[in-house]
């Protein structure tokens, strides 16, 4: 997937990457699936059976190991890295190894397939092996001025879906959970994705599975929907959740719903810089106890994103690594009564000197759509 970035920002990335590579004493880094190496080239391995590895040593020419067939989806980078391709015969293991040398720390892409990794083992006994994510994600997590501006587009464009949905635009009783997953995957393409990651709808019971598979249910009258979909814009991703509820709500429900409401409010007010990871999902997790509902809250408060749904940094108990200008998040709590209802409210917020800016500004009270 071609990620629209100026090359002058990815030298600088290359930089940032060989300090960080020097100050942990990391000798190579060896990036294959997973979002460091198109942050660093612009180009996305396939996730097949062929191998396509960038050899990035700490000194020394970089290398991307590509099959044959695959290179003319490289936008070659002279003054970055050279290209080896190869031929089908040939092993691409052997030719990684062989560019490693004898090199002893090496760091390879967390998300690298085992088959590839234990070959690569078994011909570099001698070698240490650590994560790459522990050379790259706390630079990935820190997003430059141009990957906001990307992350604030991508929002407005999951924002434009989510109004759709609380405003009561897209018909949602009498309808399956995967008919309208269907409907919110194919408005975020319209409003300008080029790729959906996921869309859950779960309604009734099946709002209490915050990770549910929307199926083949269909959603009634009287009933809370959450709905929480993303995708990928110009390479990096949009994530937002809206709850909102067919017909005149219950009273019962109308105070769990505030309470959330409040709970993730007070959460995003506290993500200024400086403050731990930790804390913020503290403040969510205390409103939410207080209120009597602490026994329904189920996952953390929030998770980075960026050219992944999912990166640092982790809104979440034990995490004290303090908010820096630049950090992007979510913030989602949500209250979860098992088989009954569940509500969930999310938005993209960025750490900034001026404070949190949400990317999502969808409104956030109970929407009643018509039953
Ligand atoms: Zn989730
Ligand atoms: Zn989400
Ligand atoms: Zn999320």
């Amino acid at each position: 997937m071609p990620v629209a970035h100026a090359d002058l920002a990815r030298g600088d990335r290359w930089d940032r990457v060989r300090r960080r590579m020097s100050d942990l004493r990391v000798d190579a880094l060896l990036l294959s699936l997973g979002a460091d190496l198109p942050w660093l080239s612009g180009y996305q391995a396939m996730p097949l059976e062929r191998l396509t590895m960038l050899v990035l040593p700490a000194e020394g020419e970089a290398t991307l190991v590509v099959p044959r067939l695959e290179e003319p989806r490289v936008r070659p980078l002279p003054d970055l890295f050279a290209i080896r391709a190869w031929e089908e015969s040939e092993d691409p293991t052997e030719i990684v190894a062989g560019l490693v040398g004898s090199r002893p720390s090496l760091a390879v892409s967390d998300r690298t397939w085992a088959t590839f990794i234990l070959a690569l083992q078994a011909r570099l006994p001698d070698a240490r092996w650590h994560m790459a994510s522990t050379v790259t994600a706390p630079l990935r997590a820190v997003k430059d001025r141009e990957e906001v501006a990307i992350l604030r587009r991508a929002g407005a464009a999951a924002d434009r879906v989510a109004e759709a949905l609380v405003g009561g635009h897209i018909p949602l009783v009498g309808r399956t959970e995967a008919d309208v997953a269907r409907d919110l995957a194919d408005r975020l393409v319209a409003e300008g994705h080029q790729q959906v990651n996921f869309a859950i709808v779960g309604s009734g019971p099946n709002s209490a599975s915050p990770h549910h598979d929307p199926g083949g249910r269909r959603i009634r009258a009287s009933e809370a929907v959450v709905c929480d979909f993303g995708g990928t814009l110009d390479g990096y991703c949009s994530d937002i959740t809206r709850t909102v509820f067919t017909g005149e709500p219950p009273t019962r429900f109308r105070h769990l719903y505030g309470v959330l409401e409040a709970a993730q409010a007070a959460a995003v007010d506290a993500a200024v810089v400086g403050t731990p990871c930790e804390d913020v999902d503290g403040v969510a997790r205390r409103a939410i106890t207080e209120a009597g509902y602490g026994a329904h809250l189920v996952h953390r408060t929030g998770h980075g994103i960026g050219m992944e749904e999912h990166e640092d940094p982790y809104l979440v108990g034990g995490n004290c690594e303090a908010l820096a200008p630049g950090h992007a998040f979510s913030v989602e709590p949500g209250i979860y009564v098992s088989r009954r209802w569940g509500a969930r409210i999310e938005d993209i917020v960025v750490a900034t000197d001026a404070g949190p800016e949400r990317l999502n500004s969808v409104d956030h009270g109970l929407a009643v759509v018509e039953a």
